[in-house]
């Protein structure tokens, strides 16, 4: 299948798969092994065996296996790119139970960058970025035209730097407060600069858990309506997805299976995000939390169940340096990128470094074994990079 950002996310790592040795981890554990032949023969595990790996395989046979399929697609290679994020507003309408980040209107830490502000937040950075990552709060009156002409000057004045922005739920949100479908919506962010929508919000797509999480949000059927418009836009989209909240393994699956089908529809997701919920004292404290172990299954089970969608990633920002680079031993064949400020996740207790330059990223991905490649934000431009021959940039730190 071609994605519509020109990946080819159809190679034939099948055959490739059915080439390799076959560790004896898989070879003796039936399950493991049925779900390699379901793999290398048919390019795809059933719902049922994605449940059984996720609850039942042993870990290191299971991330040997994902190891293998990500190889079989990417080689020793893996991804980053350089970018900044910057969030438009704390402000927010919502209050999801799991998020550290909202805040009222009236809260003393609340804040609402103006478009000067916005574009201010950025210039320090943008000889060094070739993408902005902005999501925010669902703001009481910003309609379509806020973020057209945030865009617009964005685009102006940093015409080499990809946008990539706005949840599923803010699209929903500006649609209903500005009477527009979610597609016209999208159509008009683009006509003003918006160039990928990032796959925040997708939590776990089953109503019975989001209504425990996230009362209020997108459903899960308007969550996957969002990216398929975008998707026939010719918008890429990434996805998401929260764990280690209340849902069961079957919930996870099921969250796997509905976005393998849309993108069996659409080839519009460029990548998939899996993170844990990161715990305070405050926030749902029925959560039954993820561990190391739980993260890397997690993330071996996605690159095993999500066949179509050719990019997994180990998000540093929540999962922190060390359990990324566990990751890419385990089907990650992404790191993030340089990122320079990031605010939901560091607000939820992460701490993961903040000044991180692409000599850093590369030494990160060579320590685990890997080969580093710098990426653009559609997976169109590759440059091979090492660590060894970039010199270390000190970027500024911002003030919130
Ligand atoms: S997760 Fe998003 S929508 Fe929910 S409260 Fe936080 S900022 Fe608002």
């Amino acid at each position: 299948m071609q994605s519509i950002s020109g990946q080819d996310s159809n190679i034939d790592w099948t055959a490739r798969l059915a080439e390799m040795p076959i560790p004896q981890s898989i070879r003796s554990n039936k399950l493991l092994y049925s779900a390699y032949s379901e793999l290398s023969s048919n390019g795809r595990i059933s719902e049922s065996t994605g449940l059984l790996l996720m609850d039942d395989a042993p870990l290191s046979g299971l991330t040997t296996l994902a190891l293998m399929v990500k190889r079989s697609k990417h080689s020793d290679e893996v991804f980053f790119n350089e970018n900044l994020h910057v969030n438009t507003t704390n402000i927010c309408v919502l209050a999801c139970r799991f998020c550290a980040f909202r805040k009222g209107p009236r809260h003393k830490d609340a804040y609402q960058l103006s478009v000067k502000e916005y574009l201010h937040r950025i210039e320090p950075f943008a000889e060094h970025i070739d993408e902005v990552h902005s999501v925010g709060g669902l703001h009481p009156t910003w309609t379509v035209e806020h973020y057209a002409e945030l865009y617009r000057q964005c685009k102006q004045r940093f015409p080499h730097i990809h946008i990539k922005s706005l949840t599923a739920i803010e699209i929903k949100h500006i649609a209903e407060r500005s009477n527009l479908s979610f597609s016209e919506v999208i159509k008009t962010l683009k006509e003003s600069g918006l160039d990928s929508i990032p796959g925040g919000g997708a939590e776990i797509l089953v109503d019975s858990v989001r209504d425990r999480i996230c009362r209020g949000k997108e459903s899960s059927q308007e969550y996957l309506d969002i990216h398929r418009a975008a998707h026939r836009l010719h918008i890429p989209t990434n996805c998401t997805m929260l764990f280690g909240t209340v849902e069961s393994s079957a919930d996870r699956i099921k969250h796997l299976s509905l976005l393998r089908e849309l993108q069996d529809e659409t080839g519009g997701f460029q990548c998939f995000v899996p993170y844990p919920f990161l715990r305070d004292k405050t926030r749902l404290p029925e959560a039954q939390l993820a561990s190391s172990n739980e993260i890397l299954r997690v993330i071996s089970v996605s690159r095993l169940m999500l066949d179509n969608i050719p990019h997994i990633k180990a998000y540093r920002m929540n999962i922190g340096d060390s359990v990324s680079q566990m990751a890419l031993s385990a089907g990650a064949d992404d790191i993030d990128g340089t990122v320079g400020h990031e605010e939901i996740m560091h607000s939820a207790g992460s701490k993961t470094r903040l000044d991180s330059s692409r000599a850093d990223i590369c030494r990160l991905i060579e320590d685990a074994g890997y080969t580093p490649v710098k990426r653009n934000s559609t997976y169109s431009e590759f440059e091979t990079v090492a660590s060894l021959v970039t010199e270390r940039t000190v970027l500024p730190i911002i003030e919130v």
